[in-house]
């Protein structure tokens, strides 16, 4: 399932890097800002905000219509031999969501582009930066606020609730809520860690609170809460943040000096949006390394925590087993696999870190 997941997400990407490539290379990208300028724009130049939205638009409906078959047939190779763990058809529906969501976000930001280029000229890459970071930390704070508003109920084994207040106190200074958290089609986390400060939360999925045994959960409580102690979502937002400005910095720098070689005429030209995603998309995607390093790094931290704090390494052990086995967790995963993918270690190395095998 992770593995199915991740390929459809990788055709995505790939099938839509290979598009913009296609677009700023050849003269499709010129043929289609022409169309569209002589459709909404009424040939006048800057070109007008119907001309932009409608060249967005057309570049990311091509980009869906490629990518969404693609991740289809690639799922469906899939699922014979994963059969057991999902459908085609969980895929398709799960991929066609995702398609409105990010079709939605493509245009937005394009937009987004659009304005700053006009409105900060050669410095709309480090504004647009700048006001990318407050977003970032925002959407971490928000996420808690909306999880707690979202009807979750709170956990309620009686001798589970108890154990947890003491945890949670003793670790923030303050309880913490722990949700029971039934999930969404398509996900299938055990637990997570939410919001930051005041709007912080942890978060259970159902069979773990149904299945699991007491001092099961209250480890993984304990690794959740690790997150909160060190401030891992903020620091993932200030990450984040950074690399998002050395990332529009980079894509800056490819359209000023790269773009007038492929026909890019300075920032009022429609082609230079394609240009600046696709050097934007390929960065960050460089970068992903970095950002999953850290992560792994604050899961390792996590662990020892919920091990100081419990001592109970036979119980750290089992959760992990059973989640590992919930998630159908690789093995034995290719450096590389690890490097562009995983957020946690392996469930070996966190085993071996527990002091095991
Ligand atoms: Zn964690």
């Amino acid at each position: 399932m992770q593995r199915l997941r991740r390929t459809s997400q990788v055709v995505g990407v790939l099938v839509g890097v290979a598009w913009l490539i296609v677009v700023v290379t050849t003269p499709v990208g010129r043929w289609m800002a022409d169309r569209v300028l002589v459709v909404a724009g009424g040939g006048e130049t800057p070109p007008g905000w119907a001309a932009v939205l409608l060249y967005l638009s057309a570049l990311v409906v091509v980009w869906k219509g490629l990518a969404l078959p693609a991740a289809t047939l690639v799922a469906a190779r899939g699922e014979r031999r994963v059969r057991r763990h999902a459908s085609t058809g969980s895929v398709v529906s799960a991929g066609l969501r995702d398609v409105w969501i990010s079709a939605a976000v493509a245009v937005a930001l394009g937009a987004v582009t659009w304005a700053l280029l006009d409105v900060a000229g050669p410095w709309w890459w480090m504004v647009a930066g700048l006001l990318g970071a407050p977003v970032l930390v925002g959407a971490t704070a928000l996420a808690g606020v909306t999880v707690r508003a979202g009807g979750r109920t709170p956990v309620a084994r009686p001798v589970l609730v108890e154990r947890l207040a003491r945890l949670t106190e003793q670790a923030c200074g303050r309880p913490v809520p722990v949700l029971e958290w039934a999930g969404t089609a398509g996900t299938s986390a055990t637990a997570l860690v939410t919001g930051v400060g005041q709007s912080g939360a942890i978060l259970l999925g159902r069979t773990l609170v149904e299945d699991w045994s007491d001092d099961e959960v209250v480890v993984v409580v304990a690794h959740e809460l690790a997150h909160h102690v060190h401030r891992d979502l903020w620091r993932k937002a200030a990450l984040d943040a950074c690399l998002l400005v050395a990332v529009l910095g980079a894509a800056h720098l490819v359209a000023t000096y790269v773009g007038p070689g492929l026909g890019v005429e300075g920032r009022q030209d429609l082609l230079v949006l394609p240009m600046i995603g696709l050097a934007t998309w390929v960065a960050w995607w460089l970068l992903r390394p970095v950002r999953l390093a850290q992560s792994r790094a604050q899961e390792r931290l996590a662990d020892r925590y919920a091990l100081d704090v419990t001592g109970d390494r036979e119980a750290f052990r089992a959760a992990l087993r059973r989640m590992a086995a919930h998630h159908f967790a690789e093995e034995r995963p290719s450096t590389l696999t690890q490097m562009f993918f995983h957020r946690h270690p392996t469930v070996d190395e966190r085993l071996r870190a527990a002091g095991s095998q």
